[in-house]
């Protein structure tokens, strides 16, 4: 069956081409009914830490992709790596070199003199060991075929043809036996039973590159897929100001994991004109020779339609859910979470359908969900204050009276009391309407001010409307 593999190194957070990387290699693996396996970069230990990892484990559980087996630590197989290496070595596929750091800057600099990329010539490839000097602990590296031309048939790009004049014999294995990444990807990928390789196309030199320890080692090589990159709106290198920001920020920002796993499934794969779809639909649809060669454009303003999409689909309770593990990660959203006793989210989700019709974010949920947790007397905001004139404030006395009559207490009566008020008062009904609102809420603008009534509740209405009387 089918085996893909999401590799990223620890860098302290998921990062959204990191996480488009992984949803479809995931929706791959889903749509074959194979596995997703994990495994993480982690070579780098300084950076490497305990909470990069949580992070990235984190950000793919709140999107939901999941991934089959315990997460392979890549450094924890350098012993493994070394022994590959030695075995190159015994096969004379690979050789020790012991070219000095000043001999190696003297070769960046003649290329850098002819505008050619760095490349290490070969000097130690047929050169007798036994005159290898003293005191230098040498490097492994691989012997690269130095005619012809490498070619990687990719799935997304093709047949990419690079000369192996470009290709150098480059270092498996360090001089302190380390392993260089270009050898751990090959050993992992093989020991790993990888079958696709799905990734960034920054990736494709390498896929050269590792092509060769493939054919070498006279291993199989996995099938390849490298996806163009995203970029940003204006066609340039996605930027932090153009959205190359961490999976937590975008929950911090309010996003649901749907929305944004259904916005990166769109981004470089299509599916005719599909732009909504379900978690099934894009499993079942998901191939990778859709995915397109051009690079995607991240789009901050088709994400956000889509979440509000989501938003207005979603379930009331669930949303609820949703906003309660928000909170803590938001701006006043702790002095919220202390007063959210069970009578104060029955009214949260009873106000929802009317919050969740305008709301593009959570994070606008909750904040046009504001006035169910103000405290009497309400702060006013300016236009508030503004709209609450003498006058406004003298005709909330009669609005109240005609409010205390109400018998049943739900908008379609709330509804009906406030225009017969109005009518006998010979006002507009947003004359009447505004005022309230304001006093409800103490903003200018919110959900329709009869839904506002009704989960505020007899006594809660009645009392900010007394505050604010004349
Ligand atoms: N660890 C590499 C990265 O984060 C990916 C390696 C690979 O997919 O082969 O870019």
């Amino acid at each position: 069956g089918v085996v893909t593999r999401f590799a990223p190194s620890p860098t302290g957070y998921l990062h959204i081409g990191g996480a488009r990387t992984a949803l479809f290699n995931w929706l791959y693996a889903r749509h074959t009914g194979g596995k997703m396996l994990l495994r993480i970069e982690d070579t780098d230990r300084a950076r490497s830490t305990k909470a990069a990892v949580a992070a990235i484990l984190d950000g793919l559980s709140w999107l939901g992709i999941g991934w089959d087996g315990e997460p392979v630590s890549q450094a924890a197989r350098a012993e493994r790596h070394a022994e590959i290496a030695h075995q190159l070595l015994e096969a004379g596929n690979a050789y020790r070199c012991y070219a000095s750091q000043e001999e190696l800057a003297a070769m960046r600099e003649q290329a850098r003199a002819v505008g050619r990329p760095p490349r290490y010539d070969g000097r130690w490839r047929d050169r007798d060991p036994a005159e290898a000097p003293e005191g230098i602990d040498p490097v492994i590296r691989i012997k690269a075929p130095r005619e012809g031309e490498t070619v990687v048939r990719d799935q997304v790009q093709g047949d990419v043809r690079f000369p192996n004049v470009d290709l150098d014999d480059f270092v498996i294995l360090r001089s302190d036996g380390s392993p260089t990444y270009m050898l751990a990807v090959v050993v992992d990928d093989h020991d790993m039973g990888v079958t696709h390789i799905i990734r960034g196309d920054d990736h494709l030199t390498n896929a050269a590159r590792q092509q060769i320890i493939y054919g070498h080692l006279g291993w199989e090589a996995p099938v390849m897929a490298h996806i163009p990159l995203i970029h940003g709106p204006d066609g340039a290198k996605l930027s932090k100001r153009h959205g190359a920001l961490g999976a937590e920020a975008y929950r911090a920002m309010g996003y649901l994991p749907e929305a944004l796993r259904n916005y990166l499934a769109r981004l470089g794969w299509s599916h005719g004109d599909d732009e909504i779809m379900s978690t099934d639909q894009m499993i079942e649809w998901f191939e990778v020779t859709d995915i397109n060669k051009g690079a995607a454009r991240f789009d901050i303003a088709k994400l956000e339609a889509l979440n509000a999409h989501y938003i207005r689909q979603a379930d009331d309770a669930y949303l609820v859910e949703r906003i309660e593990a928000l909170l803590p990660e938001i701006e006043g959203g702790a002095a919220i979470a202390g007063r959210l006793d069970d009578d104060r989210r029955g009214q949260l989700l009873a106000a929802m359908p009317g919050l969740k019709e305008r709301a593009r974010t959570l994070v606008q949920l909750v904040d046009s969900a504001g006035y169910l947790f103000a405290v009497r007397p309400l702060a006013l905001d300016e236009k508030a204050a503004g709209i609450l004139t003498e006058d406004a404030r003298a005709m909330l006395t009669g609005a109240h009276a005609a409010l205390s009559a109400v018998g049943t207490w739900d908008a379609d009566h709330l509804d009906a009391a406030v225009r017969a008020f109005a009518e006998s008062q010979e006002l507009k009904l947003g004359k009447v309407a505004q005022p309230l609102r304001a006093a409800l809420t103490g903003r200018a603008t919110s959900p329709g001010v009869f839904d506002v009534l009704a989960v505020l509740g007899r006594e809660e209405s009645l009392g900010r409307i007394a505050d604010q009387m004349a």
